[in-house]
This record gives structure tokens, sequence and C-alpha cells, in this order.
């Protein structure tokens, strides 16, 4: 078995050497003064200039256009005259379509442009059958064997004022959730310019203020169909609201800890373990600060280790229930007065969720943050596959086994890990095209995964193990 001692800066020549290496299995000594520290990913220049292309301009031009609808409640007018005139939930979805259509055009038809509609019956919140409709685009994978690989982003589509059922007010939802809806629109113009081995699907949905009914429809369609939901992203309310105590250069991303979709089995190896911080949507969390540090987008994230915003919910949940990872962001500092309100001033304050609050540039920045994640992520390997840490025998040091990443495009992997203590990954280490390594540090002390990498550097999800015994 090869014995290795790293240096803190590979050289050319160990590169090499790695490079060269076609052991199935090595030995890494990562005591103390040897560790490398984790490094952010290397910017990928077609996705750098792609952010580029992100505009605050057409941002507000599409918050703007919603807000002309005059309510998107989901329970709205959606009769053919009530979209012809441009008003209600209809004229949203069918002006929606054919921005994803436009967008399709531009780039050859490169976008498969869809609806999933279906009946709700009867709810709290829903008083009778209601058609809801999820529109998204698709933007098709350049390589069939990365083709199922899905990365998602979304926002919903629908608003509300002060009354739930107020079908004929106004509702602008500039903010909650134009500002998400205008992030997927954007995500789509700018990543359709560009080819991915993996697929990236823009998603829109409805049914939100009701009780999530669009995107618990859409996730549980891909979860039946068999979908490979790598990481999906929720932006509801990322309009930086534009109050005195805003902080326009943080974006808080929430992650679940414990997954909502864990089997007991599950939970009693997390409680064993101590994986109380490492679920798929904690990985994806992690996955877009890397992102955030690697990218010039404007806006910081802030992680946060919670489901949601205290006692609230969105989107991302109802991926969550699926099982698959998902996140949301929102803006570092909600003005309630400007969410749920009906337009109005009163002694002075001003209510509702109109345009003026919102800051575009603000938008802008969290549409850039996300197109990177969904860029990096689509055009990453896939992650290895059933990652395991030998625990068979007593050992100070930890064996990693994985399947290598399926679709071929891993080249090379790297263990990773950090304190129990620590929030982030804290080093890495290429360990080259294997698909087992020693690593000189107990698995008692530290959480290791490990990710796949392509001959470009980009940087698969990575994948705790479980232990096999
Ligand atoms: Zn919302």
């Amino acid at each position: 078995m090869l014995h290795f001692v790293t240096s803190t800066r590979w050289t050319a020549a160990s590169m090499a050497a790695l490079l060269f290496l076609t052991v199935l299995s090595m030995t890494m000594d990562c005591r103390a003064q040897s560790v490398k520290a984790e490094t952010p990913m290397a910017a990928d220049p077609q996705i750098a200039a792609a952010l580029q292309q992100v505009s605050a301009q057409r941002i507000q031009a599409n918050i703007e256009k919603l807000v002309s609808f005059g309510t998107r409640l989901t329970l709205s007018a959606q009769d053919p005259a009530s979209i012809a005139a441009g008003h209600g939930i209809g004229a949203a979805r069918e002006w929606i379509k054919s921005e994803f259509e436009r967008y399709s055009k531009d780039c050859g038809g490169c976008l498969e442009v869809k609806s999933d509609s279906f009946i709700e019956e009867p709810a709290d919140r829903i008083p009778k059958a209601t058609e809801i409709t999820n529109v998204y685009a698709v933007l098709k994978s350049t390589d069939a064997e990365n083709a199922k690989r899905i990365v998602l982003v979304t926002g919903h589509y629908d608003s509300r004022n002060s009354d739930t059922f107020d079908v004929n007010g106004d509702a602008p939802g500039a903010n909650d959730d134009g500002s998400g809806t205008a992030v997927s629109l954007e995500c789509a113009r700018v990543l359709s310019k560009l080819k991915f081995p993996g697929t990236i699907v823009f998603l829109t949905v409805a049914g939100e203020e009701q009780g999530l009914n669009g995107s618990h429809h859409f996730a549980k369609m891909a979860k039946d169909q068999g979908w490979i939901v790598e990481a999906a992203l929720n932006n509801d309310i990322v309009g930086g609201d534009k109050s005195a105590e805003q902080d326009h250069s943080v974006v808080r991303v929430f992650s679940e800890g414990v997954p909502t979709a864990a089997t007991e089995q599950d939970l009693r190896r997390i409680r064993g373990l101590g994986g109380e911080s490492d679920s798929g949507s904690r990985q994806v969390a992690r996955y877009v600060a890397e992102v955030g540090r690697s990218y010039d987008v404007g806006v910081k994230p802030m992680l946060v280790f919670r489901l949601d915003r205290y006692l609230r919910g969105g989107d991302h949940y109802s991926f969550n229930e699926q099982g698959f990872s998902a996140v949301r962001f929102t803006e570092f500092r909600e003005d309630f007065n400007h969410q749920h309100q009906n337009v109005r001033t009163e002694n002075g304050i001003e209510y509702g969720d109109t345009p003026k609050f919102v800051d575009f540039d603000y938008v802008a920045h969290v549409a850039r943050l996300n197109a990177a994640t969904l860029a990096s992520l689509a055009a990453a390997p896939a992650p290895p596959a059933n990652v395991h840490v030998l625990a068979k025998d007593l050992e100070n040091d930890s064996t990693l086994t994985w399947e290598v990443s399926p679709g071929g495009r891993a080249t090379d992997y790297e263990v990773v890990w950090r304190a129990t203590t620590s929030p982030e990954w804290e080093h890495a280490q290429r360990v080259g095209n294997v698909s087992r390594v020693t690593m000189k540090l107990s698995k008692d002390n530290v959480i290791f995964a490990v990710r796949a990498l392509d001959a470009a550097g980009h940087r698969s999800l990575p994948i705790v193990p479980v232990p096999a015994r």
C-alpha cells in the first residue's frame, strides 16, 4: 500500500505523479501539521461570464410585469377573458410561459417549456376545487449519461394580500414572491446560453400561499417519476426590502438539519454518529457558501442551520418531504408591513408588497448566486455512490470506500473533513482516481465526506459516508 505524506501545497511533480497513479487504494497522512486547508473552487470563466449577463433592469421589468396582473392569488381568475384582460393568476401564468418560450427561441429551442396542472380539492385555504398550474422550463443536457441528474431553482408566482380569500383585491406580491419568480426567469435566460452535462429545471409554482400546493404536487411528481434532483434552490422574499435595518450584503440560506424524510433507521444512525448537521440539504447550503466565495456575485450567503424562519415554511419543504435536498434563500431582514398586506397608508405607515420597496440590484445579486450554484452543480460530475467508512475493526485510521461517480465524468476524488463542531468543511485532500483511501485521522474526531471532480475542477456535492461493518 502506498504511503504518502502531503505537503501544504501541491507541486507540479506531485500533481503529475498523482494523476499517473492508477492504484485503487491509498493512505493519506493528514496529521495536523500536514493538512491542506479547504480552498475555494476555481471559478469557471464561462460561468463567470454568464453571471455578468444577469440584469437588474430585466429583473425590475419582470417584477413590475408580475405586479401588473393586479392579483396572482391562486384562487383568482384564470378564465380566457381575464387572461386576455391581463388580470389574475391565469394571465400571470401565460406570461411566464411566454417568457420561457422567448428565451428558448433565443437559444435555438434549448429549453423545453412545460406546465404541470392539477386540481386541488377543497382544503383550509382552498374553498372550492381549484386548478393549480406550475410552469417550468427544462434546459436539456448535452450528455445522455448525465441527463438524469437535475438541479432546480424555484420561486412562487402566486401572491396574496391581508385576506387569503380575497380574489379581486390587489395583491402585488413584488417581493413575495415576484422576486423569487424573477430569479427563476433570469437564471433561465442567462444559463440557457450555456451547455451542461446535467439538466437544469427553472420552476415557478402556484399555491404557495394556500398551503405549498404547487410545490407539493411538483416534488411528488419528481419523486414518482424517479427524477434525481441533486439540489432544489427555493427563492422566496429575495427582494432586499429597503427598510433602514436591511443588510443588503447578505442573503440567508436556510437548510434542514435532520432530514424530514429520514427513516427510523436513518434517525438511529444520525443520533449515534452525530449526523444532525449533515443532511443533503445542509451539504447544498455549504456548497452555496463555497460558490459565494468563488464567484463575485455581490451578496454573501449567510447559512442558517434551520429548516426555515422561525415557525414558518416554504416550498423547499415540499422537496425535503420527498427526500430531496433543498434550501431556501430569503433576504436578511423581512419587513412585515410589506408582505401579506393590503396596499394602504395608515398613521403614516405604508403597507403592501409593492415594487417601490424592492432593491432590484439585490435581487440580481441573489440571481447570480443561484445561477452560479446551478451552473457549478450542472457542470460537475455526479457525486460518488455508496460512500462508506469501514467500521469492522477498531482502529485510529479511517478507511473510506466508494463506487465511482456514475456518468463517467469524474477524473479525481477529494476527501473533505471538518471538526464535529465546525459548520463548514475545513480541509480537503485530493486522493486521485481511486475508490478507497485510508486517512491517518480518526473517524471519532472529524466528519468526513467524499466528492468527485472533473478534469476542469468542477466539484460534485460531497457525500458523508455511512458505516460498513
Ligand atoms: Zn412567499
